[in-house]
Protein backbone atom coordinates (compact mmCIF):
# COMPACT_ATOMS: atom_id res chain seq x y z
CA UNK A 1 0.00 0.00 0.00
CA UNK A 2 2.71 2.67 0.97
CA UNK A 3 4.04 2.28 -2.96
CA UNK A 4 1.06 3.67 -4.07
CA UNK A 5 0.85 7.52 -1.57
CA UNK A 6 1.80 10.38 -3.63
CA UNK A 7 4.40 12.38 -1.96
CA UNK A 8 3.30 15.40 -1.08
CA UNK A 9 4.85 18.48 -2.38
CA UNK A 10 6.52 20.66 0.70
CA UNK A 11 4.07 24.24 1.49
CA UNK A 12 5.85 26.99 0.07
CA UNK A 13 5.82 30.29 2.48
CA UNK A 14 3.85 32.75 0.93
CA UNK A 15 5.58 35.61 -1.31
CA UNK A 16 4.74 38.64 -1.25
CA UNK A 17 2.45 40.11 -4.40
CA UNK A 18 4.53 40.87 -7.55
CA UNK A 19 2.22 44.01 -7.96
CA UNK A 20 0.29 46.11 -5.83
CA UNK A 21 -3.14 45.35 -5.98
CA UNK A 22 -5.67 46.47 -3.77
CA UNK A 23 -9.39 45.52 -3.12
CA UNK A 24 -12.32 48.16 -3.23
CA UNK A 25 -13.53 47.73 0.51
CA UNK A 26 -17.49 46.60 0.73
CA UNK A 27 -19.83 47.61 3.53
CA UNK A 28 -21.87 44.42 4.52
CA UNK A 29 -25.21 45.09 6.76
CA UNK A 30 -27.00 42.62 7.98
CA UNK A 31 -30.61 44.14 8.94
CA UNK A 32 -33.07 42.30 10.98
CA UNK A 33 -32.70 38.66 8.86
CA UNK A 34 -34.91 35.82 9.82
CA UNK A 35 -34.52 32.96 7.66
CA UNK A 36 -37.04 29.87 8.03
CA UNK A 37 -36.67 26.85 6.02
CA UNK A 38 -39.99 25.04 5.10
CA UNK A 39 -43.55 25.46 5.98
CA UNK A 40 -46.73 24.03 8.36
CA UNK A 41 -45.15 21.62 10.92
CA UNK A 42 -41.59 21.16 9.05
CA UNK A 43 -41.24 25.32 9.76
CA UNK A 44 -37.72 25.71 11.05
CA UNK A 45 -36.50 28.91 11.97
CA UNK A 46 -32.25 28.86 11.37
CA UNK A 47 -31.70 32.47 11.81
CA UNK A 48 -33.89 34.72 13.82
CA UNK A 49 -33.70 38.64 14.16
CA UNK A 50 -30.30 39.06 13.41
CA UNK A 51 -28.74 42.62 12.65
CA UNK A 52 -24.49 43.22 11.44
CA UNK A 53 -22.93 46.06 10.35
CA UNK A 54 -19.65 45.53 8.72
CA UNK A 55 -17.60 48.80 8.13
CA UNK A 56 -15.51 48.16 4.76
CA UNK A 57 -11.71 46.81 5.23
CA UNK A 58 -13.05 44.95 8.43
CA UNK A 59 -12.43 41.02 9.42
CA UNK A 60 -15.03 39.76 11.07
CA UNK A 61 -15.40 35.94 12.43
CA UNK A 62 -18.67 34.70 12.77
CA UNK A 63 -18.48 31.72 15.59
CA UNK A 64 -21.15 29.68 16.89
CA UNK A 65 -21.73 25.90 17.40
CA UNK A 66 -23.13 23.61 14.56
CA UNK A 67 -25.92 23.81 12.93
CA UNK A 68 -26.29 27.56 14.55
CA UNK A 69 -27.36 29.02 11.23
CA UNK A 70 -23.86 30.43 10.71
CA UNK A 71 -23.38 29.00 7.02
CA UNK A 72 -27.33 30.08 6.10
CA UNK A 73 -26.46 33.48 7.56
CA UNK A 74 -23.01 33.62 5.35
CA UNK A 75 -24.85 32.21 2.15
CA UNK A 76 -27.66 35.36 2.44
CA UNK A 77 -24.73 37.51 1.74
CA UNK A 78 -24.02 35.70 -0.93
CA UNK A 79 -27.10 35.65 -2.32
CA UNK A 80 -27.31 31.88 -2.03
CA UNK A 81 -30.65 31.65 0.38
CA UNK A 82 -33.18 35.07 0.50
CA UNK A 83 -34.21 35.46 4.21
CA UNK A 84 -37.40 35.55 5.34
CA UNK A 85 -37.41 38.67 6.87
CA UNK A 86 -35.28 41.63 6.60
CA UNK A 87 -32.12 42.28 3.91
CA UNK A 88 -28.54 41.43 3.81
CA UNK A 89 -26.99 44.66 1.27
CA UNK A 90 -23.88 45.44 0.36
CA UNK A 91 -22.56 48.84 -0.25
CA UNK A 92 -26.00 50.07 0.90
CA UNK A 93 -27.52 47.66 -1.98
CA UNK A 94 -29.61 44.71 -0.98
CA UNK A 95 -28.50 41.25 -2.64
CA UNK A 96 -30.70 39.38 -4.75
CA UNK A 97 -28.78 36.72 -5.94
CA UNK A 98 -25.09 35.82 -6.13
CA UNK A 99 -22.51 38.14 -7.79
CA UNK A 100 -19.01 38.37 -8.41
CA UNK A 101 -18.81 41.37 -6.40
CA UNK A 102 -19.15 38.75 -3.53
CA UNK A 103 -15.71 36.00 -3.52
CA UNK A 104 -16.99 32.33 -1.39
CA UNK A 105 -14.51 30.34 -0.49
CA UNK A 106 -15.60 26.99 1.35
CA UNK A 107 -14.69 24.03 3.03
CA UNK A 108 -14.39 21.84 0.38
CA UNK A 109 -11.58 23.07 -1.83
CA UNK A 110 -13.99 22.68 -5.31
CA UNK A 111 -11.77 23.52 -7.69
CA UNK A 112 -11.90 22.35 -11.17
CA UNK A 113 -9.96 19.53 -11.25
CA UNK A 114 -9.29 18.95 -14.87
CA UNK A 115 -8.07 22.99 -14.78
CA UNK A 116 -4.30 23.90 -13.71
CA UNK A 117 -4.41 26.39 -10.98
CA UNK A 118 -3.50 29.33 -13.85
CA UNK A 119 -6.79 28.21 -15.46
CA UNK A 120 -8.70 27.67 -12.27
CA UNK A 121 -7.75 30.96 -11.17
CA UNK A 122 -7.91 33.02 -14.38
CA UNK A 123 -11.79 30.71 -15.30
CA UNK A 124 -13.80 34.20 -12.93
CA UNK A 125 -11.88 36.75 -15.16
CA UNK A 126 -12.84 34.97 -18.35
CA UNK A 127 -16.41 34.47 -17.53
CA UNK A 128 -16.45 38.26 -16.24
CA UNK A 129 -15.23 39.04 -20.23
CA UNK A 130 -11.79 40.36 -19.09
CA UNK A 131 -10.51 38.60 -22.21
CA UNK A 132 -7.65 35.78 -22.43
CA UNK A 133 -4.49 37.89 -21.79
CA UNK A 134 -5.43 40.15 -18.93
CA UNK A 135 -7.53 37.37 -17.28
CA UNK A 136 -4.20 35.55 -17.20
CA UNK A 137 -2.26 38.07 -16.20
CA UNK A 138 -4.94 38.58 -13.31
CA UNK A 139 -4.34 34.86 -12.79
CA UNK A 140 -0.72 35.00 -11.97
CA UNK A 141 -0.95 37.98 -9.88
CA UNK A 142 -3.51 36.33 -7.44
CA UNK A 143 -1.52 32.80 -7.29
CA UNK A 144 1.93 35.46 -6.83
CA UNK A 145 0.04 36.44 -3.79
CA UNK A 146 -0.98 33.42 -2.28
CA UNK A 147 2.79 31.96 -2.82
CA UNK A 148 1.89 29.22 -5.49
CA UNK A 149 4.56 30.88 -8.32
CA UNK A 150 6.05 27.70 -8.88
CA UNK A 151 3.00 25.50 -9.34
CA UNK A 152 1.01 27.61 -11.31
CA UNK A 153 0.69 24.76 -14.37
CA UNK A 154 0.06 21.87 -11.99
CA UNK A 155 -3.38 19.81 -11.38
CA UNK A 156 -5.21 20.34 -8.18
CA UNK A 157 -4.46 16.50 -7.69
CA UNK A 158 -0.82 17.64 -7.54
CA UNK A 159 -1.08 19.87 -4.46
CA UNK A 160 -1.61 19.42 -1.00
CA UNK A 161 -5.09 20.52 0.76
CA UNK A 162 -3.46 23.52 2.20
CA UNK A 163 -2.03 24.81 -1.21
CA UNK A 164 -5.59 23.30 -3.28
CA UNK A 165 -7.32 26.01 -0.45
CA UNK A 166 -4.98 28.83 -1.07
CA UNK A 167 -6.02 28.49 -4.82
CA UNK A 168 -9.59 28.41 -3.59
CA UNK A 169 -8.54 32.12 -2.00
CA UNK A 170 -6.66 33.33 -4.95
CA UNK A 171 -9.68 32.50 -7.92
CA UNK A 172 -11.96 33.93 -4.95
CA UNK A 173 -9.88 37.19 -5.42
CA UNK A 174 -9.41 37.25 -8.58
CA UNK A 175 -12.69 38.76 -9.70
CA UNK A 176 -11.52 41.73 -7.10
CA UNK A 177 -14.76 41.17 -4.82
CA UNK A 178 -15.63 43.63 -2.66
CA UNK A 179 -16.39 41.11 0.00
CA UNK A 180 -14.75 37.68 0.73
CA UNK A 181 -17.43 35.26 2.36
CA UNK A 182 -15.56 32.24 3.71
CA UNK A 183 -17.35 29.13 5.06
CA UNK A 184 -14.98 26.98 7.29
CA UNK A 185 -12.54 27.57 4.95
CA UNK A 186 -9.56 25.41 6.89
CA UNK A 187 -11.83 22.83 8.59
CA UNK A 188 -10.60 20.02 6.69
CA UNK A 189 -6.78 20.99 7.31
CA UNK A 190 -4.60 19.27 9.59
CA UNK A 191 -3.88 21.80 12.51
CA UNK A 192 -0.08 22.29 11.27
CA UNK A 193 -1.64 23.48 7.68
CA UNK A 194 -4.15 25.05 8.97
CA UNK A 195 -2.04 27.83 11.43
CA UNK A 196 -0.44 27.96 8.81
CA UNK A 197 -3.25 29.30 6.55
CA UNK A 198 -4.56 31.60 9.41
CA UNK A 199 -0.98 33.17 9.33
CA UNK A 200 -1.25 33.55 5.51
CA UNK A 201 -4.38 34.31 5.50
CA UNK A 202 -3.65 37.40 7.42
CA UNK A 203 -1.10 39.06 5.08
CA UNK A 204 -2.68 38.78 2.47
CA UNK A 205 -5.84 40.42 3.82
CA UNK A 206 -3.31 43.17 5.17
CA UNK A 207 -1.87 43.41 1.45
CA UNK A 208 -5.06 43.26 -0.16
CA UNK A 209 -7.42 45.22 2.29
CA UNK A 210 -10.65 43.56 1.46
CA UNK A 211 -13.45 43.10 3.48
CA UNK A 212 -13.96 39.43 4.82
CA UNK A 213 -16.50 37.34 6.52
CA UNK A 214 -15.64 34.50 8.20
CA UNK A 215 -17.41 31.62 10.14
CA UNK A 216 -15.55 28.91 12.22
CA UNK A 217 -16.61 26.99 14.89
CA UNK A 218 -13.13 27.27 16.54
CA UNK A 219 -12.71 30.02 19.04
CA UNK A 220 -9.03 30.13 18.96
CA UNK A 221 -9.30 30.43 15.06
CA UNK A 222 -11.46 33.42 15.33
CA UNK A 223 -9.64 35.30 17.79
CA UNK A 224 -6.57 34.87 16.10
CA UNK A 225 -7.95 36.16 12.34
CA UNK A 226 -10.66 38.77 13.89
CA UNK A 227 -10.76 42.53 14.15
CA UNK A 228 -14.52 41.25 15.88
CA UNK A 229 -16.33 37.90 16.70
CA UNK A 230 -19.58 38.08 16.48
CA UNK A 231 -20.75 34.66 18.03
CA UNK A 232 -23.81 33.36 17.91
CA UNK A 233 -26.72 31.33 20.18
CA UNK A 234 -27.88 27.50 19.28
CA UNK A 235 -30.48 27.45 16.54
CA UNK A 236 -32.24 29.61 16.01
CA UNK A 237 -28.72 31.50 15.66
CA UNK A 238 -28.82 35.04 16.47
CA UNK A 239 -25.97 37.29 17.75
CA UNK A 240 -25.68 36.73 21.57
CA UNK A 241 -22.14 39.00 21.25
CA UNK A 242 -19.95 41.51 19.58
CA UNK A 243 -16.57 41.23 20.60
CA UNK A 244 -13.90 43.34 19.99
CA UNK A 245 -10.54 41.29 19.43
CA UNK A 246 -7.84 44.71 20.25
CA UNK A 247 -4.88 42.50 19.82
CA UNK A 248 -2.11 44.23 17.57
CA UNK A 249 -1.18 43.26 14.42
CA UNK A 250 0.83 41.63 12.46
CA UNK A 251 -0.13 38.29 14.45
CA UNK A 252 1.62 35.88 14.58
CA UNK A 253 1.74 32.07 16.51
CA UNK A 254 3.34 34.18 19.81
CA UNK A 255 -0.08 35.17 20.64
CA UNK A 256 -0.97 31.56 21.74
CA UNK A 257 1.02 32.40 25.04
CA UNK A 258 -0.60 36.19 25.26
CA UNK A 259 -2.24 37.19 28.11
CA UNK A 260 -4.69 39.17 26.02
CA UNK A 261 -5.41 36.50 23.49
CA UNK A 262 -6.32 34.27 26.64
CA UNK A 263 -8.49 36.38 28.13
CA UNK A 264 -10.70 36.83 25.43
CA UNK A 265 -10.40 33.36 24.18
CA UNK A 266 -11.94 32.68 27.73
CA UNK A 267 -14.53 35.57 26.95
CA UNK A 268 -16.21 33.59 23.56
CA UNK A 269 -15.81 30.63 25.76
CA UNK A 270 -17.80 31.37 28.25
CA UNK A 271 -20.14 32.89 25.73
CA UNK A 272 -20.76 29.74 23.77
CA UNK A 273 -20.37 27.61 26.43
CA UNK A 274 -24.13 27.41 27.24
CA UNK A 275 -25.30 27.52 24.31
CA UNK A 276 -23.21 24.14 22.69
CA UNK A 277 -24.65 22.57 25.82
CA UNK A 278 -28.66 23.82 24.60
CA UNK A 279 -27.13 23.17 20.54
CA UNK A 280 -26.34 19.23 22.05
CA UNK A 281 -29.47 18.90 23.95
CA UNK A 282 -31.69 20.06 21.20
CA UNK A 283 -29.96 17.72 18.57
CA UNK A 284 -30.31 14.87 21.05
CA UNK A 285 -33.71 15.24 22.71
P1 LIG B 1 -23.94 25.93 10.68
O1 LIG B 1 -23.28 26.42 9.45
O2 LIG B 1 -23.88 26.89 11.82
O3 LIG B 1 -23.45 24.58 11.09
P2 LIG B 1 -26.31 25.88 8.99
O4 LIG B 1 -26.46 27.31 8.63
O5 LIG B 1 -25.73 24.98 7.96
O6 LIG B 1 -25.51 25.76 10.38
O7 LIG B 1 -27.74 25.30 9.36
C1 LIG B 1 -28.60 25.92 10.32
C2 LIG B 1 -29.87 25.11 10.44
O8 LIG B 1 -30.63 25.27 9.25
C3 LIG B 1 -29.64 23.61 10.59
O9 LIG B 1 -30.62 23.11 11.46
C4 LIG B 1 -29.81 23.08 9.18
O10 LIG B 1 -30.26 21.74 9.21
C5 LIG B 1 -30.87 24.01 8.63
N1 LIG B 1 -30.76 24.20 7.17
C6 LIG B 1 -29.70 24.75 6.53
N2 LIG B 1 -29.92 24.82 5.19
C7 LIG B 1 -31.17 24.29 4.99
C8 LIG B 1 -32.00 24.08 3.84
N3 LIG B 1 -31.58 24.44 2.63
N4 LIG B 1 -33.22 23.52 4.04
C9 LIG B 1 -33.64 23.17 5.26
N5 LIG B 1 -32.92 23.35 6.39
C10 LIG B 1 -31.71 23.90 6.27
MG1 LIG C 1 -21.82 25.55 8.27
Amino acid sequence: MLGLVKPQPVEEPLHPPARNVRASQGHVEIVDVSIEFGTGDKAHVAVSETSVDVPPGEFVCILGPSGCGKSTLLNTIAGYVQPTTGAAMVDGEVVAGPGPDRGMVFQQYSLFPWKTVKENVAFGPNILGRGRTASNSTAQTFIEMVGLAKFANRYPAELSGGMQQRVGIARALANYPRVLLMDEPFGALDSQTRHMMQENLLKIWSEFGITVLFVTHDIDEAVFLGDRVLVMSASPGRIIADIRVDLPRPRSLDLAVDERFMRLKRLCHEKIKAESLRAFEQQNA
